[in-house]
């Protein structure tokens, strides 16, 4: 099923991230993970590819092929252009086509600095072009409410962005944020610039100083000041800032449900007791 259509039905989208297993770890840890995100019943499951400069493998292809054929979800495969020249990519598309993979976040990625990039695309716009000649996917895109880190302003992000949905994009996702206000006004921005696909709010629940800590410097998004004091205030207690972080995640998204947000996307981080929580936490009759 081609995940478009899911945001015909008058009700946001919701959905969620996973990645594959580390290196060297077996495929067979995401069977526990994807048994506890299939109690949320959540429309759609993205698996990443190659995230933070790791070497890319065929995993991400295997599980959302998983996720698909055997959990009877539908799923949205990531693909990135920095780690493959377009004659991979063409083998990648024929290998998801076989495995009935319909939807793909097609991305630039990040340059991992001890493999040198692959230059037959430059941007996340190119290879959703590319992937739309094609035919038979649905493609969504990478939007950036708080800019992307190398644009020089959200402005220019955002022409930037219109490149890419021209290109075929059938709708978006956002990096995660934690003040709702910045997706807010990029959300009109967006639309004023011409931008008129679904664009589905990513979401990262604060379960852990360090890694939050370390994902905000990679992706430039900025720690508003009631979640400062919560990092701060139970930095000694792993268990309290857990319940913190929840407790803050299921606010987030109960303010972008009231504003008609198009859908829902939660970056699991591999946790489903997490993500069950928040939305145990969320009102469910919104979803
Ligand atoms: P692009 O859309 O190509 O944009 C990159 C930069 O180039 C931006 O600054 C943009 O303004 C600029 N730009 C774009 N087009 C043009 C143009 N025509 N001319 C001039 N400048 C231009 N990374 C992974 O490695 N694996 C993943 O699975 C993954 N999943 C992600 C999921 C989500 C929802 C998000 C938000 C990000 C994800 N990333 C992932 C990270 C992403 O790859 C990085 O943020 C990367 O730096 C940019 O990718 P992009 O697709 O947004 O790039």
């Amino acid at each position: 099923m081609k995940i478009s259509g899911l945001f015909k039905r008058g009700r946001p989208v919701f959905s969620l991230e996973v990645f594959p297993p580390k290196k060297d770890g077996s495929i067979n840890s995401i069977y526990s993970t994807l048994d506890g995100l299939r109690d949320l019943s959540p429309d759609y499951i993205s698996v990443t590819y190659g995230a933070g400069g790791n070497l890319a493998d065929t995993k991400t292809r295997q599980i959302a092929s998983l996720i698909k054929n055997q959990y009877g979800i539908e799923a949205m495969a990531h693909l990135t252009c920095v780690s493959c020249s377009e004659a991979e990519v063409e083998n990648i598309l024929v290998d998801f086509k076989k495995y009935g993979i319909e939807n793909i976040l097609a991305l630039r990625g990040d340059v991992n600095p001890n493999v040198p990039p692959k230059d037959d695309f430059r941007y996340a716009s190119e290879l959703t072009s590319f992937i739309k000649a094609r035919g038979g996917f649905d493609v969504a895109g990478a939007c950036y409410p708080e800019c992307h880190t190398e644009a020089p302003d959200i402005d220019t992000d955002i022409e930037n962005l219109k490149k890419k949905v021209d290109a075929g994009a059938d709708f978006l996702v956002t990096q995660l944020f934690f003040d709702n206000s910045y997706f807010y006004s990029f959300r009109e921005k967006a639309v004023r610039a011409g931008i008129n696909i679904p664009m589905t709010a990513g979401i990262m629940p604060v379960t852990n100083k360090n890694q939050i800590e370390r994902m905000v410097t990679m992706c430039g998004a900025s720690i508003p000041r009631a979640l400062s004091h919560i990092m701060a205030k139970y930095s000694d207690d792993p268990k309290a800032l857990l319940d913190a972080g929840v407790e803050y995640a299921a606010i987030q998204i109960d303010g972008l449900l009231r504003s008609s947000v198009d859908g829902i996307h939660l970056y699991t981080m591999n946790n489903p007791e997490v993500a069950k929580r928040i939305f145990a936490a969320v009102k469910k009759t919104s979803l």
